[in-house]
């Protein structure tokens, strides 16, 4: 019988699900995922975390949860500090596998080795070796598996830069679906926010597929390549170090700047810190210049989805109004 590894729906999972599929699976495990988001799901997250914890961080004590319910043996909450050089992450995602541990009485035992390339790269080997210990692999065995398991995140990523969301990218690799694009759509529009919550249908109240119903094309950071990212980026007068921000940052700066959106709306999640630095810096860049129309939405336990989708309208309605007026 393999080792059932977990790995939460939440946080990080946007981006590297499909490597640390890939990685576990190649070290002999069988992956699990926890369900989709739901309002139970949401609910014993927050009755789980502390009060003062961001939505998503409420949100991914939910989601621990419900697979503390799957029979895994593991769960796989790598503990992230810095996945580039010289940037970090924020600092919740560190302590997360602590605040689980102390919060969540009951769980299979978790994985939560630190994934720190602040320095060199070569420092994920350290990762590589600890997790792969946990199922009897040698150093080796580890890195080829990880090797492999990049080789899937490339593939994942340029599917993303492709223009696909996560969950397409993710259907298209799994060889469910082929990367089509066939919706009619008058004008585009890009939705900046945290990828934990730009993606998950529930918390985000399905602003991108509502934006899709309504006709609009919809773009993220995530479908620009690194180095347009960092191109946009380059106009803040100093390196934003969280490299979320500046994925987000760079990209909005970037649509607004090659006018390849006719909006930009930033999405912030209640509590978060690096959230209202970079939506007051996108928005003091974007409204200064005024090249493109703006708007910042901000998401709680408690947001309606009525309010968001009369703001969501009218939004729509005054960029095409603003189009057939200049
Ligand atoms: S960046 Fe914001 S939303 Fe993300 S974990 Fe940190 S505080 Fe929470």
């Amino acid at each position: 019988m393999p080792v059932r590894v977990g790995i939460p729906r939440a946080l990080l999972y946007y981006y590297y699900y499909p490597m640390w599929k890939e990685f576990l699976q190649q070290l002999g495990a069988e992956v699990v995922v926890s369900d989709r988001t739901t309002k139970g799901i949401l609910t014993k997250g927050v009755q789980h975390c502390v009060d003062e914890a961001c939505l998503p961080v409420k949100l991914a004590f939910g989601h621990v949860g419900n697979l503390a319910n799957k029979n895994v043996d593991y769960i796989f909450l790598p503990r992230m500090v810095s996945v580039a050089q010289g940037e970090y992450i924020c600092p919740k995602f560190l302590g997360f596998p602590d605040m689980i541990k102390q919060n969540i009485k009951g769980l299979p035992p978790v994985i939560d080795s630190v994934i720190n390339l602040r320095n060199k790269p070569q420092d994920i080997n350290n990762f590589t070796k600890e997790v792969g210990s946990h199922f009897n692999k040698g150093k080796l065995k580890a890195w080829l598996a990880y090797r492999r398991a990049m080789a899937v995140h490339k593939q994942y990523t340029q599917l993303l830069e492709q223009g696909l969301m996560p969950d397409e990218a993710l259907s298209v690799l799994e060889g469910r679906t082929k990367p089509v694009d066939d919706r009619e759509t008058d004008l585009t529009v890009a939705v900046i926010g945290h990828p934990y919550n730009i993606y998950d249908p529930f918390i985000s109240m399905n602003i991108i597929n509502k934006l899709r119903k309504a006709g609009a094309r919809v773009l993220t950071a995530d479908n620009l390549t690194e180095q347009v990212v960092n191109q946009g980026a380059k106009r803040l007068p100093k390196k934003l170090f969280w490299t979320l921000s500046k994925r987000m940052t760079g990209g909005a700066l970037n649509y607004h700047d090659q006018r390849s959106v006719d909006g930009i709306i930033h999405v912030a999640a209640f509590a978060c810190g690096p959230d209202s630095m970079t939506g007051e810096l996108i928005e003091r860049f974007i409204r200064r210049e005024g090249k493109v129309p703006f708007m910042n939405v901000n998401l709680d336990e408690h947001t309606g989805e009525a309010g968001i989708v009369t703001r969501l309208e009218a939004f729509l309605d005054m960029v095409r109004w603003r189009r057939t007026a200049v």
